[in-house]
């Protein structure tokens, strides 16, 4: 539930109210806004008479969420948050670009990338380090020294770093090289590692699962803020349908709907959803159309020789000419890329 305070409430009456509800086991997300203080309250609401708490000196209302997923949800806050990565901030006017090779295969392929990414105007450098794949015997990522190899991009190139942080006994580790954590699709529901993530100071991307429901989805986002992560960035990356051509469906309608629901930034993954690097670039326009905040786009100096996802990669030149077009979409809706 949230209880709104009177925009001249006193100190003393929100810290009673504080005390209510933490004598009665709720679990507190405090806003304090330029306005007045809204107390987010997380627990069983059968412990609480709300009639008294809303006569309580200095409460304006007392607002049930009704949706599962509270924290998340637009009930608990009616204006969008914004994620910040360093000095970027993602969930305002620009949409963020994070592009780089599915997996770090090498030093010479990874600054390659992050050089010619970060010319054609991307903010954060993407590229996985463990990459358990669908079969055992693929390539596997080369772990520590792909996210050494990350920092090393990031220090010449002034990218950020997303990677995808795949087991909940290495969260420390690439918490300590990444900017942004990134959960893998696959691993939208592994609750364990959303709750070791959710005690990381790192912001959060948050893959839709591919037979996941938004309020599945959404539920994931709840984990990872009710353990104390409130970092969170949603990705949709396509979903499985019946419809076989391409590698997923592209499920956009997610775009405007989680927005509808939640206040949290999210973000379109073309690449994963599309899998043929041909329909990538229509489909980022289409996502930056749909409302979303920021891309996540894979690129290979040389898709044909990669060793993860290469038909799905955009050229460096392919992807300059997406970043020019997309930002003529962005201006129609006064976006900036
Ligand atoms: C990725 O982005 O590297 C990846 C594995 O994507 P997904 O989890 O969406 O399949
Ligand atoms: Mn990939």
């Amino acid at each position: 539930m949230i209880v709104v305070m009177h925009s001249g409430a006193e100190k003393n009456e929100i810290d009673e109210v504080l005390e209510r509800l933490q004598g009665l086991g709720f679990q507190i997300h405090l806003s304090q806004g330029v306005e007045r203080t809204i107390i987010g309250a997380i627990g069983d609401k059968t412990r609480l008479n709300e009639t008294a708490l809303e006569a309580m000196p200095g409460v304006e209302k007392v607002v049930p969420i009704l949706q599962p997923y509270k924290l998340v949800s637009r009930e608990f806050k009616d204006h969008n948050s914004v994620v910040r990565v360093g000095e970027l901030e993602m969930g305002r006017e620009k949409i963020h670009v994070m592009a780089g090779p599915c997996a770090v295969e090498s030093k010479e392929q990874l600054m390659e990338t992050a050089k010619q990414v970060a010319r054609a105007g991307a903010t954060v450098l993407r590229g996985g380090a463990f990459k358990p794949r669908t079969s055992p015997y693929a390539f596997q990522g080369l772990e520590e020294e792909g996210l050494k190899m990350l920092a090393e991009a990031r220090e010449s190139t002034g990218l950020k770093i997303i990677t995808e942080v795949v087991d909940p006994r290495t969260v420390e580790l690439v918490s300590r090289y990444a900017d942004i954590l990134q959960i893998g699709a696959r691993n939208m529901q592994n609750f364990f590692l959303l709750k070791e993530v959710a005690q990381s100071e790192k912001p959060v991307v948050l893959k839709r699962g591919p037979s996941a429901t938004v309020e599945e989805w959404l539920m994931a986002a709840e984990y990872l803020m009710s353990g104390g992560n409130y970092n969170v960035i949603l990705c949709e990356r396509g979903i499985r349908t019946f419809e076989p051509y391409l590698r997923n469906t592209l499920d956009l309608s997610a775009v405007p709907v989680a927005k509808h629901l939640s206040h949290l930034p999210v973000i379109v993954d073309p690449s994963h959803a599309i899998g043929k690097w041909r329909f990538v670039k229509p489909m980022a326009m289409a996502a930056v159309a749909a409302g979303a905040d920021g891309l996540l786009i894979e690129v290979h100096p040389n898709p044909a020789q990669a060793l993860c996802d290469g038909p799905q990669s955009l050229t460096p030149d392919n992807f300059m000419d997406l970043m020019s077009e997309l930002g003529r979409v962005a201006s129609v809706l006064g976006r900036v890329v």
